[in-house]
């Protein structure tokens, strides 16, 4: 078998077979693409699953260095949709048979922000009689707002964290409080909880 049959062959992926696949070029970028088409059809078969991302607002209070929309840019213009503009793009997806809603924003930490985002999430389960999936995307909060959240209609909270090395961490992130690695971990460990 050729190289390049045998790495596809595998379950999993040496950094040396990677940069391969990475370099692939003619046929052996068709047998790549190949592969992953069967992988594909084997876990999701051909349907196509859309999902509404309603990115309400670009305000945060946060400054990572690689974000656009970072508190400290002033080359940004600001918005926050209202809610019944929000509601409007649920009651779209849900019309339109989307599978699942996410809701995205900068990051803001308020019992104002809390009760807003509990507010929504009970609007948008009555609007399709708790048939939409929700998901959101809100940065790190408490243990208990991502309860109170979870509680009123959130079935999956979206949080990455851009570097799992610390010292990587430090780099990209102001090193201060409010960027602090210890509470990214903290906070994907209270989701796993
Ligand atoms: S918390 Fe999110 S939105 Fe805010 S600056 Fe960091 S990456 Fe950007």
């Amino acid at each position: 078998m050729s190289k390049i049959s045998d790495i596809l062959e595998q379950d999993t992926f040496s950094k040396a077979d990677i940069v391969y696949l990475l370099q692939t070029k003619g046929e052996e970028k068709e047998k790549l693409f190949e592969k992953s088409r069967e992988v594909k059809a084997n876990h999701v078969g051909r349907k196509v699953y859309y999902r509404g991302l309603v990115e309400f607002s670009n305000i945060c209070s946060k400054n990572c260095y690689y974000c656009g929309i970072r508190k400290a840019n002033q080359n940004n213009e600001r918005y926050n949709l209202t809610d019944d503009e929000i509601l409007d793009a649920v009651r779209f997806s849900y019309e339109n048979r989307y599978g699942s809603v996410v809701l995205q924003s900068g990051e803001i930490s308020s019992p104002k922000f809390t009760k807003r985002i509990t507010d929504l999430l009970k609007k948008i389960k009555e609007i399709s009689g708790g048939e939409l999936g929700v998901t959101i995307s809100l940065g790190e909060q408490s243990e208990e707002v991502y309860r109170e959240w979870h509680e009123n209609g959130a079935d999956r909270y979206l949080l990455r964290i851009e570097a799992s090395d610390r010292e990587l961490y430090h780099k990209i992130h102001p090193n201060d409080k409010t960027h602090d690695y210890g509470n990214r971990l903290k906070s994907l460990r209270q989701f796993k909880k």
